[in-house]
Formats: C-alpha cells, sequence, structure tokens
C-alpha cells in the first residue's frame, strides 16, 4: 500500500471563511480530519461525506489524547495510505505544536505539507479594530507564549527584554496569567499607561473585547468574568481602536439569533444573519423526508406531458421532484407541454438551475394573492400538477379546483419535526441568551412549540424577539400564544433579514 500525506493546516481563527483556498481544498480531499478545539467546526462540512473525523483537542475539564498521541495518530493514518488533513486553529506553527507534528511525520518518512493559516495573534486584533503595526505608533511586534508562569525562576522568556523590546505585544494562551504578565511588563520598565486589550473568540459573532492600560486590564478582566480563549494586546495601537472598530459595529453584533429551518435550508438565513454580525444558532424545527407512498408522483411523472400547469411551491419541493423525475429515468424533457409556475423568486432559481425558464412568478407568495393572479391564465379543465410537502395548506388546490382546473396534488417531501436536543435551547431562553427566533412557516412554529413542551410559552419567549417571515406564519403562531414582533413585508429570506435589521435600526 502507498503512504498517505498529512496536510498541517491552519484553519484560521474562528471566522470559518478565514481558511485560506488551500486549506478548504486540503479538506474537501482529505480522508480523515483531524481537529483540534479552537477549528470552527463549520469548515467539517466541507469535508467528504465519508472522511473519517476525529477530534483531538484538549480542554481543562476533558483530555482526549496527549501530543505523542496524535502524532502517532498522524504517523498510523498515513501509513495506511490516508489523506490527512490534521487542522489546527489560526496558524499551526503559531503556539500550535505543528512543528512537532511535522517533525515526527519527516522522522517517519510520511509526506506532509504545511498550508499556513491567518492567525488568531493578528486576526482577533483586527477584528477589535487593532492594527498590530502602524507607522505612528510602532513598527515591531512580539507574539508571545502567556502559558508559562511569568514569575517562574528559569521562565524561556526575557521579560527584561521584551517588555519594552518590541512595541506590540500579543500574548496567547495568557489569561490565567493576566496579572502576573501586567506586573512582570511593567516591573521590567512597560509605562503603567500603555493600552492594553483583550479579545475574546475573536473574529467570531461572540467576540467581545476590554480595554484598559497594563495598570488596570487584569482587575477589569476579572470583574468582567474575561477569560480564555482570548488573546492580550499590549501597545499603543490598541488606542486605535476607537476609531477602527468596525466588526463590533455590525448592526446586529452580539445578537443570538435562533434559526429554526430545516438542516438542509439554515445555511441561507445563518449566513445572511452573520454577514451583519449576528451569531446565528440553528436548531431546526422541521426536518425533510422522502413520502411514505411513492406511487401518485411517480404515476404524475408517468403522465408528465398531459399537464398544462406545474405549481412549484418551495425549493424543497423542486429538488425532491428531480428527484424522483432521474429516479424515474425521465428528465426536463418531458415537462416541454407544461407552463411552469414558481412560488417565490428562490423556488424561481431552483426551476432555472434545471436549465427550466419559468412563465409565472406571482407577485405575493401568499396562495390568496396568487389565486387572483392566475384568474385568467388558468382555464377550466385544465390539468394542473402540484407537488407539494405533506402538510401543505389546502387553500391553492382547493382554490384551483374551484375555477374548474383538474388538479393533482402529490405528495413529494414529508416534513417532520426536527429532532434537536431542546435542553439547551431551553436553557438559554430562560437566561435570557436568545435575542431573536425566527420562524420560516407555520410548521416551524407548530414543531418548536411543541419540541419545547413548556406549559406556558408566552412567559417563556416574553424577552424574546420573534420574527417571522409572513402573515400566515405570523397567524399559527398567535393561535399557539406567540406573541410575534415582528413580519416581513417581503415573505423572503432577505425580507425578513431586513425587517430584523430594521427591527433593531429604527
Ligand atoms: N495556532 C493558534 C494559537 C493556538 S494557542 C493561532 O495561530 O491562533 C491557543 C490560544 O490562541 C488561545 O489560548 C488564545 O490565546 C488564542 N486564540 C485562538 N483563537 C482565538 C480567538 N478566536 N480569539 C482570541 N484568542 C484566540
Amino acid at each position: 500500500m502507498s503512504k498517505g500525506v498529512v496536510y498541517l493546516v491552519g484553519a484560521g481563527p474562528g471566522d470559518a471563511k478565514l481558511i485560506t483556498v488551500k486549506g478548504l481544498e486540503c479538506i474537501q480531499k482529505s480522508d480523515t480530519i483531524i481537529y483540534d478545539r479552537l477549528v470552527n467546526i463549520r469548515l467539517l462540512g466541507f469535508a467528504p461525506a465519508k472522511a473519517e473525523i476525529i477530534y483531538v483537542g484538549k480542554s481543562p475539564d476533558r483530555h482526549t489524547l496527549g501530543q505523542s498521541e496524535i502524532n502517532q495518530l498522524l504517523v498510523d493514518k498515513a501509513l495506511r495510505g490516508k489523506t490527512v488533513t490534521r487542522l489546527k486553529g489560526g496558524d499551526p506553527f503559531v503556539f500550535g505544536r505543528g512543528g512537532e507534528e511535522a517533525e515526527v511525520l519527516s522522522e517517519a518518512g510520511i509526506a506532509f505539507e504545511i498550508v499556513p493559516g491567518v492567525t488568531s495573534a493578528i486576526a482577533a486584533a483586527a477584528y477589535a479594530g487593532i492594527p498590530v503595526t502602524h507607522r505612528d505608533f510602532t513598527s515591531t511586534l512580539a507574539i508571545i507564549t502567556g502559558n508559562e508562569d511569568p514569575l517562574k525562576e528559569d521562565s524561556n522568556i526575557d521579560w527584561a527584554k521584551i517588555s519594552t523590546g518590541a512595541g506590540t505585544l500579543v500574548f496567547l494562551m495568557g489569561m490565567a496569567n493576566l496579572p502576573q504578565i501586567t506586573k512582570q511588563l511593567m516591573d521590567n520598565g512597560r509605562s503603567p499607561e500603555t493600552p492594553a486589550a483583550l479579545v475574546r473568540w475573536g473574529t467570531r459573532p461572540q467576540q467581545r473585547t476590554l480595554v484598559g492600560t497594563l495598570a488596570d486590564i487584569s482587575r477589569k478582566a476579572a470583574s468582567e468574568g474575561f477569560k480564555n480563549p482570548a488573546i492580550i494586546i499590549v501597545g499603543e495601537v490598541v488606542s486605535l481602536r476607537e476609531k477602527l472598530n468596525w466588526f463590533e459595529k455590525k448592526p446586529l453584533f452580539g445578537k443570538r439569533i435562533l434559526v429554526t429551518r430545516s438542516r438542509e435550508q439554515a445555511s441561507v438565513l445563518s449566513e445572511a444573519l452573520e454577514v451583519l454580525g449576528a451569531e446565528p444558532l440553528e436548531f431546526p424545527a422541521i426536518s425533510v423526508a422522502e413520502p411514505e407512498d411513492y406511487r401518485p408522483l411517480d404515476l404524475a411523472i408517468k403522465d408528465l406531458t398531459k399537464y398544462k400547469w406545474v405549481i412549484f411551491t418551495s425549493v424543497n419541493g423542486v429538488e425532491q421532484f428531480f428527484r424522483r423525475l432521474h429516479y424515474n429515468n425521465r428528465d426536463i424533457r418531458d415537462l416541454y407541454g407544461a407552463k411552469l409556475c414558481a412560488i417565490g423568486p428562490k423556488t424561481r432559481e431552483a426551476l432555472e438551475k434545471y436549465g427550466l425558464i419559468v412563465d409565472y412568478v406571482p407577485n405575493e407568495f401568499r396562495a390568496e394573492e396568487i389565486l387572483k393572479e392566475l384568474q385568467g391564465k388558468v382555464a377550466a379543465g385544465d390539468k394542473i400538477l402540484l407537488p407539494r410537502a405533506d402538510i401543505a395548506r389546502k387553500v391553492l388546490p382547493e382554490a384551483l379546483t374551484g375555477m374548474g382546473a383538474l388538479v393533482d396534488e402529490v405528495t413529494v417531501y414529508c416534513t417532520l419535526t426536527g429532532a434537536g436536543q431542546t435542553g439547551p435551547i431551553l436553557d438559554m431562553l430562560k437566561t435570557g441568551e436568545i435575542n431573536v427566533i425566527t420562524f420560516t412557516s407555520s410548521s416551524t412554529v407548530r414543531n418548536f412549540v411543541d419540541m419545547l413542551g413548556a406549559a406556558d410559552i408566552s412567559s417563556l419567549l416574553s424577552g424574546v424577539t420573534v420574527a417571522c417571515i409572513g402573515p400566515v406564519t405570523a397567524a399559527t403562531a398567535g393561535e399557539l400564544g406567540v406573541r410575534v414582533d415582528l413580519v416581513a413585508e417581503e415573505y423572503t429570506i432577505e425580507g425578513l433579514v431586513s425587517a430584523i435589521l430594521k427591527y433593531f435600526n429604527k
């Protein structure tokens, strides 16, 4: 068997998008991913579905593998011919023990590559509005471990030299030793007035920054309970934050927003919220499953050419329909006779991906409005196919029937209640750690209320902003005793996001 290869990859500081293109390519082609604690787990989603994913992170309360065991694991996997990505937070060679791992691989004769990453030492500072160098302030930067007890006799750090030897000092892993670090710096000649900052969970939506001076930062940190993972920045450049703080000024920064859509669909909403600085928390209240009985759909597919209209009401509906079409060994050529209607711009885009031109997209995305617009387009006796979810509302098919059309409503997918753990969500709701809940359909509200099983839902949600995608969803929420704070004007994900934005910036 040929030997594998190991990529020592820097995952970047936390914001998943700060991984390098090369790093991402390594993840995408690996058989095995071995990752650390500070790696954004979203990156694991880019691994091939059959990749083996191994967590080896250390955390104060949980010790998984020691360093020599990790080294051995890398060697073993590579000897078995695997392509391995060893994924580390930040840069692999900046206090990441990447050097030691590379040495072991080299000694074992295993091919390896280093893919540098964006280190938190620079990126967390940047996201706090602090440039680590600046012509007006300093031309030197030192990155130092704060892991070592600075007061121990045989310290590897020459405090007498480092304290004033570089303009900007960035300490990693230093929170536990913060009082000793600041004391050492001052004892060794650094002015107590020197600006200092702490940045926790830098580049992530949870980022927190604390600013002070060398003299008081440690006391401030203690009183705020400021903990790891954080970097400590000491130097005049910290004062630039007043002008350059940008990330924490994003309009939804600091807001934790619950996304209740299905796992497959959540990411579009999550990403849009994250761009605005919010922290999306995915808690799918619905999941999409195959219909129990495919026969009605298969029959419709067999007779596809006889339909005058096919009306798609959701992206899921489109995707599941075409999956089954191909399963039946058919393709879009069978749709030549039908006009296509898509409810909503996303549904239209989903159809366009199959090379189809959509004949009609209603201006409003509610069944009642669509019907008004369809009058005159649909004639009595027209055969209409409506591929939908099992629980879809009956308004549309009933009204179309009322117009004399012959409607075949077939189930292309089922919606089930989500299977997530409700405990942590309940806790966060009680402690006010969730700011907004988003509902993108009636079923997300219904299932969410069911899943929580709270006796008094209205008091549980009293401190939370409830955001609904449209009036139908809002009405369902109302019926279930959920107070609604905002409803999107345009019933799309973009509409929902802009309504949330408007609500918080009014
Ligand atoms: N190789 C990593 C550093 C690993 S040491 C890098 O280049 O970033 C772990 C330390 O990095 C933590 O104790 C903390 O000081 C720092 N750190 C990592 N990610 C961080 C983040 N998102 N925000 C603040 N500090 C972070």
